[in-house]
């Protein structure tokens, strides 16, 4: 056996039940065999792929807080560092019931080669807990997240380790832990991105995710000869990421047609009206089913579907493993061009494939999510200098670093001779970064 495949066997006999974690790295593993191959002996040695692929650390802390009726509750927290060759450890803290060490563990060894990609000095981390924010009080929220706080503080640090938001953690609950971080340490610091305006925040922070994915989509139909303007595009999801991708592709010229969330789905064949699902999702919190009381000719269905409806371009931007097989025989059989991932590894690997066989654009989200931690970097800069830059120059930086990553990794896959396929791509250019600054450092 080569190299490689004894490292994924390695790794598929000593985790065998985190199959999220397992999916990631087999992703990734498969596609920089003819790196790999190129230089077996020397990655061997070195021991490249063992060290990619185990986290320097994961810390797993019992979260205890009280509810509304006075019931002790006690859910389960992680934050797994997992690699810091290029920069501070830095990734989302995602709040969701389905939440375990191998979702964690998945998104923290993602995160490593999407902060390589942007350009900035970030290391790869993840976190989170299966603690579900739907449904619970301001005070209940407000609990548990000091309660994370109190524990996860004694990790992180503006040099340290940064966190950010993700499923379940927007700008309140970042809030309640930025603050319970100063009560503990005293210290005023830049340990958290996504932080509010007034205190540290950045402008186009929220924006970010949503917007960097359709400036990179931009770029590759570009590239391509074509352009979102009059585009139908589908999205999955309806939360931070699935607005701001919906609002900038309308501002692109394209039409939204659908958003969902995790208990149905609405077609809107006018294009869907955002101030609507902002004002249903942003303010009051409830779900998507209620569309149709703002919009008479949508249609809403109970759940999964988005991928059924015909459209040129398909943004999946809800959660891992969303887009199957089928979808992907959907979306080919109705024409679509491009699938550019919002979401973390929400097109399974058979779907993936299936689309490029198909000759259909592909970007994995550690290339086209990109943005968000993007932003958050320049947060980080924008604290550790005190200064705040205006929307215009965040965005105007943001834009540049997506087309960036898009001919970044169109170069990398085409010195391979894989031309197009910016899987590979993705993984090679964000591979060669880490590896150089961890085989230089030594033995870590
Ligand atoms: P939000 O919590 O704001 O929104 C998530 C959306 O996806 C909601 O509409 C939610 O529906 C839906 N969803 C979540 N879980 C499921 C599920 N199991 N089945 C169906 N629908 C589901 O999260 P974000 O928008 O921040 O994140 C979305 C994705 O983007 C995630 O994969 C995240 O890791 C990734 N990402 C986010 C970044 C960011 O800056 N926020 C940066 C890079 C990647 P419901 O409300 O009903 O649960």
């Amino acid at each position: 056996m080569s190299y490689l495949k004894d490292v994924l066997a390695d790794i598929n006999r000593k985790y065998p039940y985190q199959p999220e974690f397992l999916q990631a790295v087999r992703e990734v593993f498969e596609t920089l065999e003819p790196v790999i191959s190129k230089n077996e002996d020397f990655y061997k040695k070195e021991a490249v792929l063992e060290r990619l692929a185990e986290p320097d650390r994961q810390i797993i802390f019992r979260v205890p807080w009280v509810d509304d009726a006075g019931n002790m509750r006690v859910n389960t927290g992680y934050r797994v560092q997992f690699n810091n060759a290029i920069g501070p450890y830095k990734g989302g803290i995602r709040f969701h019931p389905s939440v375990n060490l191998s979702i964690i563990k998945f998104l923290g060894f993602e995160q490593t080669f999407k902060n390589s990609l942007t350009g900035l000095p970030m290391g790869g981390a993840k976190g989170g807990s299966d603690f579900d924010p739907k449904g619970k009080s301001e005070r209940e929220v407000m609990s548990f997240c000091q309660s994370f706080m109190t524990e996860l503080c004694k990790y992180i640090g503006a040099d340290i380790d940064v966190p950010a938001g993700d499923i379940g953690v927007g700008a309140r609950e970042i809030g309640y832990m930025f603050g319970q971080f100063k009560r503990i340490k005293g210290s005023f610091e830049g340990v958290l991105t996504g932080k509010g305006l007034s205190y540290g925040g950045s402008l186009a922070r929220k924006e970010a995710t949503g917007y960097g994915l359709l400036y990179i989509t931009d770029e590759l139909l570009r590239c391509h000869g074509m352009s979102l303007a009059g585009r139908r595009v589908a999205i999955s999801g309806a939360g931070n990421v699935a607005i701001y991708a919906a609002e900038k592709a309308t501002q692109l010229g394209a039409v939204v047609v659908t958003m969902s969330d995790s208990t149905g789905w609405i077609y809107d064949p006018q294009g869907v009206d955002l101030a609507a699902i902002k004002e249903i999702k942003e303010i009051r919190r409830a779900r998507i089913s209620e569309y149709i009381n703002y919009r008479s000719t949508a249609e809403y269905h109970e759940g999964r579907g988005v991928w059924s409806v015909k459209c040129d371009v398909a943004l999946p931007c809800a959660t891992q493993n969303e887009l199957f097989l089928d979808d992907a025989k959907a979306l080919v059989a109705n024409g679509v061009v491009a699938v550019v991932e919002g979401a973390n590894m929400p097109t399974t690997i058979e779907a993936t494939k299936y689309l490029q066989e198909n000759g259909v654009l592909f970007v994995p989200g550690k290339a086209s999510n990109a943005g968000g931690v993007a932003v958050s970097g320049l947060e980080m800069s924008q604290n550790s200098g005190r200064l705040s830059w205006t929307f215009e120059e965040v965005d105007t930086k943001l834009r540049n670093i997506m087309v960036n990553i898009y001919h970044n990794i169109e170069t990398a896959a085409a010195r391979y001779g894989m031309e197009g396929n910016y899987v590979a791509g993705a993984n090679i250019a964000g591979f060669e970064k880490v590896v150089n600054a961890m085989t230089a450092q030594g033995a870590c």
